[in-house]
């Protein structure tokens, strides 16, 4: 179907020319030869006059001088507009995000005409953009409060689960030995029933940052239950995890609680297991919650390995 003239130019003066959407039509060298006034605004130029018969390459050097228009990551113009141009035209359509020196946000759209003519067409996506990196800030603010122990703030089971898993994950490639301990305060119910359950929570702050204070970076931490608290560590000889639990369990036992100027005796008992990468979590709690439960057994306030006689 032939568009009639008048309905042609009508498109353009009661459509085109008003829209808040910039419009923008390059000949097939490039030269901008139509904008509409909100192209230019957009540009921060006063009146279209200013960059009409110029080409894609001097407005966008021009805007680079100026500190306006699209913002380069690189700072590298001359590769921004080798790269610009094996892209513009590459395709009939091409739909594409664009952040602006100023933080403005644009949708290009570029379609390409018959004879190499270039339409593009901006919108103002600055509001969307603001609501979506909000949202993933938000959403990435309420993932790591999934995975964080509210009164610790260390991680909780799942967080904990999640670390390691992906640890041994990425340990199976290596090979090397890790280390599961489980540390259980002994007579927990004690604490609470003689100090209450306030001084039982502060006791569980206390064990874990005391904990904190004593593992390296990179190991990983969390409470797991009630009073149960797991440490894994990674690359880490049975040897150097026994050393390294009982520093843990030597520093709990010698500093005690104050709690309204009373001194709240802590202690713990630990059960490790240390095992090459081809093992499963569930695999690794087992053998650290026997030994758990032989350090239970055995008195308390002591680290017993699996599989190990007691030391
Ligand atoms: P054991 O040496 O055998 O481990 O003795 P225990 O008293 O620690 O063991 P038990 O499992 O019988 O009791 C654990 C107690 O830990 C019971 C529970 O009230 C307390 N507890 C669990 N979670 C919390 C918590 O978040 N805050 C406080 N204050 N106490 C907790
Ligand atoms: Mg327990
Ligand atoms: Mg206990």
């Amino acid at each position: 179907m032939e568009l009639e003239p008048t309905l042609c130019t009508n498109i353009v003066t009661e459509f085109i020319e008003p829209s808040k959407d910039g419009y923008g039509l390059f000949d097939a060298d490039d030269v901008l030869i139509y904008c509409n006034p909100a192209y230019a605004e957009l540009y921060y130029y006063n009146s279209r006059d200013e960059f009409l018969g110029e080409t894609f390459e001097h407005m966008v050097r021009t805007g680079h001088e100026q500190h306006r228009g699209v913002k380069i990551d690189s700072d590298n113009v001359d590769e921004f507009i080798a790269y610009a141009k094996t892209v513009r035209r590459s395709r009939p359509f091409r739909l594409f995000e664009v952040d602006f020196i100023d933080g403005r946000w644009f949708l290009f759209s570029e379609q390409t005409g018959a004879s190499g003519e270039l339409l593009v067409q901006i919108k103002d996506i600055t509001k969307q953009k603001v609501l979506e990196r909000n949202l993933e800030t938000t959403v990435e603010t309420l993932s790591q409060l999934a995975l964080t122990d509210e009164l610790t703030r260390v991680a909780n089971r799942r967080g904990f689960v999640e670390s390691v898993e992906s640890e041994l994950n990425r340990c199976r490639r290596s090979g090397a030995s890790m280390t599961l301990a489980l540390l259980d305060m002994d007579f927990f119910k004690r604490v609470n029933d003689r100090f209450g359950h306030q001084a039982g929570d502060a006791a569980l702050k206390h064990v874990a940052d005391l904990v904190k204070k004593t593992l390296r970076n990179y190991d990983i931490f969390g409470r797991i239950g009630g009073e149960e608290f797991a440490i894994f560590l990674s690359n880490t000889s049975q040897q150097t995890a026994l050393e390294i639990t009982d520093r843990i369990r030597a520093e709990i036992a010698r500093y005690p609680l104050l709690y309204n100027d009373q001194e709240v005796a802590l202690s713990v008992s630990v059960g490790l297991t240390t095992e090459g990468c081809n093992t499963s979590f569930e695999q690794l709690y087992t053998e650290a919650d026997a030994a758990l439960y032989q350090a239970k057994e055995q008195g308390r306030n002591r680290v017993i390995a699996f599989g190990n006689p007691a030391p």
